[in-house]
C-alpha cells in the first residue's frame, strides 16, 4: 500500500447530476500529477442517486477512492471533517462537488503548498454566483475581517483550499460540534497563503444554501471564532449608561431652574423601545454563545457514519 501524497476531500449532498463530470475531470488531473493520491467523498445523506454513483466510483478505483456515508445530513463542514479524520496524504485539498471549483486548479494549490506554506486558500476570480449571493458574501467578508483581524482571508466562502496534514490533525482534535473549516485552519496556520482560482456557475442541481441558511452560517462563523459581538454590547451598555447619566443630570438641573418637565412623553417612549430592542438583541447574542457552550458540554458525537466503503487495509 503506497501512502498518498495528496488527499482530496469532497462533501456531497444531492449532486447526482454533477458527480460523473466531477469524476471525469478530477481523476485525470490527479493521475497527471504523477503523485500517489486518494479521494475521500462524504455522502451527507443525499436523497437522490448520489449514493449509488459514489459507490460505483469506489468500484472503479478502490485503491484511491473511499466513500463515507452519513446516517443523516450534518452539513458541508462536518462532512469534510469526517473525511479529515481519515486522510493520510501530506497535502489535503478540499473542494465542492458541484464543479464550481475547478479540479484543474488543484496543481496550482499543490505548487503553492510546496513553497512551504501550511495552508493555501483559493479566492474566486470572476465569481459566477447570483448577484445577491456575491453581495451577501462581500458584506460578510468585510464585517468578519473587522471583528476577526487574526483571520485574514480574501474569500471565506471558497472551499477550494489546501492544508498540510498537521493542520488537518489539529482541526480534527479541535472536536467542535459547530465549525467553519477555513477559519479554524487559519487559527493554527503559521504560514498561510492565497492563490486566485477560477469559479464556474453551477451546471446542475441547485445550491444547498438559501438566504436564511447563509445568514445563519455567517452568524455562526462570527460567534464561533470571536467574542467581539459580546464586547460590542459591553461597550454599547457602557455608552448608554454614560449618556443616560448625563441626561439625568441635565433634567435635574432643568427641573431646578425651569420647573418640572411634562412634555416629551413620546420621545421617552421612543427611547425606551429602542433600549428594550437593544437589550433583546444583546440577550440574543448572549444566548448564541450559551447555546454553543451547551452544545459543547453535551459532548454528543458530531456526526454518525452509517458505513464506509474502503479497502480493508486502508481502514485506520
Ligand atoms: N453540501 C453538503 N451538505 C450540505 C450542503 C452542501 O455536503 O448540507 C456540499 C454540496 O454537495 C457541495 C458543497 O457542500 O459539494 C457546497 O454546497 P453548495 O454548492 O450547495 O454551496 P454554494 O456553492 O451554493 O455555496
Ligand atoms: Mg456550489
Amino acid at each position: 500500500m503506497t501512502t498518498p501524497y495528496i488527499s482530496v476531500v469532497i462533501p456531497v449532498h444531492n449532486e447526482e447530476d454533477s458527480l460523473e463530470n466531477l469524476y471525469n475531470r478530477l481523476i485525470p488531473i490527479l493521475d497527471g500529477m504523477g503523485k500517489p493520491f486518494e479521494i475521500i467523498i462524504t455522502n451527507d445523506a443525499s436523497t437522490d442517486k448520489s449514493a449509488n454513483i459514489l459507490n460505483s466510483f469506489f468500484e472503479r478505483r478502490p485503491n484511491e477512492i473511499r466513500i463515507i456515508h452519513f446516517n443523516r445530513n450534518y452539513g458541508q463542514h462536518l462532512a469534510i471533517m469526517a473525511g479529515f479524520e481519515r486522510v493520510r496524504g501530506e497535502i489535503v485539498i478540499t473542494m465542492d462537488a458541484d464543479l464550481q471549483n475547478l479540479p484543474e486548479d488543484i496543481p496550482k494549490l499543490v505548487e503553492k503548498m510546496e513553497e512551504g506554506h501550511d495552508v493555501v486558500g483559493g479566492y474566486r476570480q470572476n465569481r459566477k454566483d447570483l448577484l445577491w449571493r456575491k453581495w451577501v458574501s462581500k458584506m460578510h467578508n468585510c464585517i468578519r475581517a473587522q471583528i476577526m483581524p487574526g483571520i485574514q482571508m480574501k474569500d471565506q466562502g471558497c472551499m477550494l483550499r489546501a492544508y498540510r496534514k498537521e493542520i488537518v490533525d489539529l482541526m480534527v482534535q479541535s472536536d467542535e460540534s459547530n465549525t467553519y473549516i477555513p477559519a479554524l485552519a487559519l487559527n493554527y496556520a503559521a504560514k498561510p497563503a492565497e492563490v486566485p482560482v477560477s469559479h464556474d456557475p453551477r451546471m446542475a442541481g441547485k445550491s444547498n444554501y438559501n438566504l436564511y441558511k447563509l445568514i445563519r452560517y455567517n452568524f455562526d462563523l462570527v460567534t464561533n471564532f470571536s467574542l467581539v459581538p459580546l464586547q460590542v454590547f459591553t461597550m454599547i451598555g457602557f455608552l448608554v449608561s454614560c449618556l443616560s447619566g448625563i441626561l439625568v443630570c441635565y433634567l435635574l438641573i432643568r427641573r431646578l431652574l425651569i420647573g418640572p418637565e411634562v412634555e416629551g412623553i413620546f420621545t421617552l417612549f421612543a427611547f425606551v423601545f429602542f433600549l428594550v430592542g437593544l437589550c433583546l438583541l444583546g440577550l440574543g447574542i448572549l444566548g448564541e454563545y450559551i447555546g454553543r457552550i451547551y452544545q459543547e458540554v453535551r459532548k454528543r458525537p458530531r456526526f454518525v457514519i452509517r458505513n464506509i466503503l474502503e479497502k480493508k487495509d486502508d481502514a485506520p
